[in-house]
């Protein structure tokens, strides 16, 4: 079994950072061919971490991208997802829209009633992951017939009233 790693990008990209000769690469990287809507979509992605569905990336994106159609949103996003590039998290509830995170390592969300989308802090991940008992994941593995490779972990939420 492998060792239960969690990595997070606690604070989202600064769009600074983000090269265009870095896109490039990482486009190349993955197969895709670097075209400036794909870099405008891919920074919007990057530089947040409020996990967007593809109508909220559009509206992010189009007015500095002229004549963006929400449909080329979809299709890369689509293509980042197939690509490795980003992830899709589907709804929740199955009817919702799916939301979008340019982080793939591996981390955990915490999906709070209203939809939104939240990266669990990564101390408490790494807490979660250290605390599953190996008892237990030997168990599921010789009941199951599987080999556990990562384990992840979701939660739903709502916000409540700090005082
Ligand atoms: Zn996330």
């Amino acid at each position: 079994m492998r060792s239960l790693e969690y990595f997070y990008e606690m604070s989202p990209t600064d769009p600074d950072q983000i090269h265009e000769s870095d896109l490039r690469a990482l486009f190349r990287a993955h197969g895709l061919r670097c075209t400036r809507q794909r870099e405008q979509i891919y920074t919007a992605l990057a530089t947040t971490t409020s996990h967007p569905t593809a109508e909220e990336l559009h509206h992010i994106v189009k007015d500095s991208e002229g004549g963006l159609s929400l449909a080329t949103v979809y299709n890369t996003l689509e293509a980042f997802t197939e690509r490795g590039l980003c992830r899709r998290i589907p709804s929740a509830s199955g009817s919702g829209p799916s939301r979008f995170d340019a982080d793939i390592a591996d981390h955990a969300h915490i999906v709070l009633d209203d939809g939104r989308i939240l990266d669990l802090p990564h101390d408490l991940g790494e807490q979660i992951a250290s605390e599953v008992p190996q008892a237990v994941l030997g168990a599921i593995e010789a009941r199951l017939g599987v080999r556990i490779e990562s384990v992840s972990v979701q939660f739903t939420a709502r916000r409540v009233q700090r005082d």
